[in-house]
């Protein structure tokens, strides 16, 4: 399919981690360098705790915000659970969807995450749909039939209409936080079948409006080859996101390559 490939979109990860300060601090330093790779599309994805503090840290810049996670409800009795309203209000654009972590420490399904992405696109959100393998599955030689799966009931039964720009990451589990990575050549595989999926399920202009990152243990070493592939978009960064010159650096790299390519 021959479609423009646009500048890295590049959302890291903070899973569990920072304090306010920190959380603060980080933001600042990445909003001073967001300057250095003016054209990427930027989110930070931090804890619910330090929402506030990084949407007072990131105002007035382009960099986004996003969240880990959302309940299907708008809102009621559902102790602990945080709404996509709720995220709208705290200023969040964007939020994950079925991380591999939710899936395997916290019961999340595919029917949940499909769930998740309806009321993400009804309240106004950017769900990053996050679909993966895991290693016995990669090994059956399973992964795309399991990252099909995942798709179907993940992207919710949504209709044309529902479905303008969706956001897909493409997260092998053996990848994530392992420091093992996929291959470029491995990664582009499942990159170009989510893509045609798209193509056959909602047709070709969503499928060319797509955005499909790659994640697990990705850094500036392995970032440039990785979005040198055609369906590679960008990043969803876990670790390597949690400090400024790192996270910085694998948008610079990926930059690098799109700069390339024109
Ligand atoms: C992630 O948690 O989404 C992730 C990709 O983690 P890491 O970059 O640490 O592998």
């Amino acid at each position: 399919m021959t479609r423009r490939r646009r500048a890295p979109f590049v959302a890291g990860n903070w899973k569990m981690n920072l304090g306010l300060r920190e959380a603060a601090d980080l933001s600042r330093k990445i909003v001073e360098a967001r300057a250095s790779v003016p054209e990427a599309t930027l989110v930070l994805i931090p804890p619910y705790t330090a929402l506030a503090a990084v949407a007072g840290a990131i105002a007035g810049s382009d960099v986004g915000l996003g969240a880990q996670d959302l309940y299907w409800e708008k809102q009621g009795a559902f102790t602990g659970e945080v709404s996509g309203p709720m995220l709208r209000d705290a200023g969040c654009g964007y939020v994950l969807v079925g991380h591999s972590e939710r899936r395997q420490l916290f019961g999340e399904t595919d029917e949940t995450v499909g769930r998740k992405t309806r009321a993400a696109l009804e309240s106004g959100l950017t769900p990053i749909v996050c679909v993966g393998e895991v290693l016995e599955e990669r090994d059956a030689g399973r992964a795309l039939e399991r990252i099909d799966a995942q798709l179907a009931k993940g992207l919710g039964g949504l209709s044309k209409g529902d479905l303008s720009c969706i956001v897909i990451a493409y997260e092998p589990v053996w990848a994530i936080g392992t420091g093992r990575t996929a291959t470029p050549v491995q990664a582009e595989e499942v990159h170009a079948h989510i893509r045609q999926w798209i193509a056959d399920s909602y047709g070709n202009e969503a499928a060319a409006c797509a955005i499909i990152l790659y994640g697990g243990s990705v850094k500036p070493a392995n970032s440039y080859p990785l979005f040198r592939e055609n369906d590679i978009d960008g990043f969803l960064v876990g670790g390597a996101s949690l400090d400024a010159g790192g996270f910085i650096g694998i948008v610079g790299e990926a930059l690098r390559a799109h700069r390339e390519e024109k």
